[in-house]
C-alpha cells in the first residue's frame, strides 16, 4: 500500500443520469445535500451503446455550471471513435477536465464491438484525440472483472490501461478490504503507481444489492449476507448496519493509504453522508485539479 500513501485523497459522488423530470428535481436535491460537503468533483454514468448519451451531457454540464467539477462517464462499447470525438470536444468546450474511460456492458442481443472494443482502446483514442485535456480515469477489479479469463490477465488488463495513459482509477465495490489491498500489492510488484481510489457502496437495499453484486462480480461476504437476511424487511436495521460495515471499511481503507474514495450514491444522498460524516471528512482540505 505503501505507493498510495504518495498522493493528496480525493473524495467522490457517482450519479446517474435521470430519466424523469421527477428523477431530475430529485437528483438536485441530492446535488444540493452532496455540495453542501464539498467533495472533490461528481461523476455520471453513461449508458454503454450510448442510450443515455444526452441525459448524461445534460446532467454534467448542469452539475458542472453549478460550481463543483463533474467528470462524465464515457463507454465505447457499441460506439464509433466519431462519437466519442463529439462528446470529447463537447466536453473539452464546456471546460471539462476529468472522464472515466469504460469499455462499459451492452445488453444482451445488441451484439458486440464497434470500433473500439476495450476501454484500453478508448484510453489511447482519448489521448490520441484530446492530448492532456482529461484526467483519465479506469476501472479496477480488486475481486477480477467477471468476463476476465483469469486474474493474471485482468491484472495485465488494467496495466495496459494504466500505458494507454489513464491517470488514475476507481474501482469496483468491494466489501474484502483485503482484496484492495491484494490488487495494490500485486500492482506495486508489476511497476504500477497510479493512484487506485476504492469505489465504496453504502449498504442501503440487500434485494438490490445482492442481484447487482452478483452482475458484476462483487461477493458479499457471509457474515453480511446473513446478517443482512436476517433483518428481511427492517429498512431501518438495514440501513443502520450497513452504515456500520461500510464506515468501519473506509476506516480501514483510508488507515492503510487509501487515496480518498468514491461513493456510488445511486442518486441518494443520506446513505453517503452519513458516511461521510462519520469518517470525519468534513475537516478536510480540498484538493486542487
Ligand atoms: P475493460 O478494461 O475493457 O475490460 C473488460 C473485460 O475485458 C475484462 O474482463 C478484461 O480483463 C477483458 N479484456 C480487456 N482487454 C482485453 C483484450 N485485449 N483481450 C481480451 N480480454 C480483454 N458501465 C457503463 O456502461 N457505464 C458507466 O458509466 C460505468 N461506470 C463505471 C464506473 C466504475 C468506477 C466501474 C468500476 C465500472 C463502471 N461501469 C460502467 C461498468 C463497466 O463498464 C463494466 O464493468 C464493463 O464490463 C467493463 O468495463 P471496463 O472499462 O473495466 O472494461
Amino acid at each position: 500500500m505503501e505507493s498510495q500513501k504518495q498522493f493528496n485523497r480525493r473524495f467522490s459522488f457517482e450519479f446517474f443520469p435521470p430519466k424523469t423530470d421527477q428523477g431530475k428535481e430529485k437528483l438536485q436535491a441530492v446535488r444540493d445535500q452532496l455540495a453542501e460537503v464539498n467533495p472533490d468533483f461528481f461523476s455520471v454514468t453513461f449508458g454503454a451503446g450510448g442510450s443515455t448519451r444526452d441525459r448524461t451531457i445534460d446532467t454534467v454540464l448542469s452539475l458542472h455550471n453549478q460550481g463543483i467539477s463533474t467528470a462524465p462517464h464515457l463507454s465505447c462499447i457499441g460506439g464509433s471513435r466519431e462519437s466519442v470525438a463529439e462528446l470529447l470536444d463537447l466536453y473539452m468546450e464546456n471546460g471539462i477536465n476529468r472522464i472515466v474511460a469504460l469499455r462499459g456492458d451492452l445488453p444482451s442481443g445488441m451484439g458486440a464491438g464497434g470500433e473500439l472494443r476495450y476501454a484500453n482502446e478508448l484510453v489511447s483514442f482519448i489521448r490520441e484525440h484530446s492530448g492532456d485535456a482529461f484526467n483519465i480515469e479506469v476501472a479496477a477489479y480488486p475481486e477480477f472483472h467477471p468476463q476476465a479469463r483469469s486474474a493474471e490477465d485482468d491484472l495485465k488488463n488494467f496495466v495496459r490501461k494504466v500505458k494507454a495513459g489513464a491517470n488514475s482509477a476507481i474501482t469496483q465495490y468491494f466489501f474484502n478490504v483485503d482484496s484492495y489491498f491484494y490488487f495494490i500489492d500485486r500492482l506495486e510488484k508489476m511497476g504500477v503507481t497510479i493512484p487506485v481510489v476504492p469505489g465504496i457502496m453504502p449498504i442501503v437495499n440487500y434485494t438490490n444489492l445482492a442481484r447487482f453484486s452478483e452482475m458484476c462480480g462483487a461477493e458479499i461476504p457471509r457474515w453480511i449476507r446473513k446478517q443482512l437476511e436476517a433483518y428481511g424487511d427492517d429498512s431501518e436495521s438495514i440501513r443502520q448496519f450497513g452504515e456500520e460495515v461500510v464506515t468501519g471499511m473506509c476506516e480501514k481503507l483510508l488507515e492503510a493509504g487509501a487515496p480518498g474514495l468514491h461513493f456510488y450514491t445511486l442518486n441518494q444522498a443520506t446513505a453517503s453522508v452519513n458516511i461521510w460524516n462519520n469518517l470525519g471528512l468534513a475537516q478536510r482540505d480540498k484538493i486542487s485539479f
